[in-house]
């Protein structure tokens, strides 16, 4: 890379640790924008785009669309974490995918997304009907939605394995006399204390057997470092939507 990355949303918490990633990594940081004006901070996105190699993008599911068109106008290659995004962001998304390479994910940490896909090739080989799915997370006293976005995300990908949807499976939210467990149900359980980052365990529990998956994330630099790992793999890439999979190289094949 000869210009560098660029961030969109340098000030913020997850900006931050890019730019500590970028030179970590031995990178080239090409400066960055954000709401205010600072050293190293260019005037637009459109002004960082023409400067940098690859953007990327942990600011506001608000300016998502106006930065992908700008950064597509630009030419330069995209990585964007911004969450919230709506179905009409996520179809400009699309379309600067056209001219661009772009990478879009709601969870750089690879080891989450190993994990997703690990859970639906063992909810393939597992027979619903036998092993029961069941998800437990634990997050910080401050969390203020359950279950979380990763836990939803990995009942989905139980729920793919099995060719369903989630919606119409999902237990969560146990309490009082609920009856028996429903054959096939994705389970969910959700503790919430302290400090904690994320944790999850997907579990399949058989009659005969257990077996479990679990992810413990301790800091926030791990989506910065598999943001940082995402910038290195899309540049130069065809244009194109690509996902963390994609970078990873777990993406089943098309
Ligand atoms: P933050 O509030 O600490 O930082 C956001 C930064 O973006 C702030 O400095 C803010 O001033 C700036 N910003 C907002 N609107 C802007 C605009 N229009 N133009 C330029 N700059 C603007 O938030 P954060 O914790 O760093 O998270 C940022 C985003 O990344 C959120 O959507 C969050 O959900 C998402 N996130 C994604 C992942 C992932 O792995 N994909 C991980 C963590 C956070």
């Amino acid at each position: 890379m000869d210009k560098g990355i660029g961030i969109s949303g340098i000030a913020g918490r997850m900006g931050r640790l890019v730019a500590e990633e970028v030179a970590a990594a031995g990178l080239k940081l090409a400066g960055g924008v954000d709401r205010e004006p600072g050293e190293g901070r260019w005037a637009d996105i459109g002004a960082l785009a023409a400067a940098a190699d690859v953007v990327v993008d942990f600011s506001h599911a608000s300016a998502a669309a106006a930065n992908a068109r700008a950064v597509a106008a630009a030419g330069c290659a995209y990585v964007i974490g911004t969450t919230g995004l709506s179905a009409a962001d996520e179809a400009v998304l699309a379309e600067a995918a056209r001219r661009v390479p772009i990478v879009y994910a709601a969870n750089f940490s690879p080891g989450v997304n190993l994990v997703l896909a690990l859970a639906e090739r063992m909810a393939a080989a597992l027979p619903a009907e036998a092993y029961d799915a069941e998800i437990l997370e634990m997050h910080h006293r401050q969390k203020v939605d359950a279950p979380s976005g990763t836990a939803m995300a990995m009942g989905r990908a139980v729920a793919r394995g099995r060719g369903h949807p989630l919606e119409g499976h999902m237990e969560s939210g146990r309490d009082g006399h609920t009856g028996a467990r429903t054959a096939g149900a994705i389970g969910f359980a959700a503790l919430r204390g302290g400090q904690v980052v994320g944790e999850h365990t997907l579990l399949f529990a058989s009659p005969t057997e257990h077996i479990a998956l679990s992810h413990r994330a301790f800091d926030r630099r791990a989506f910065a470092t598999g943001a940082v790992r995402a910038a290195r793999w899309i540049h130069r890439r065809q244009p194109g939507l690509y996902g963390m999979a994609d970078v990873l190289g777990i993406a089943p094949p098309a």
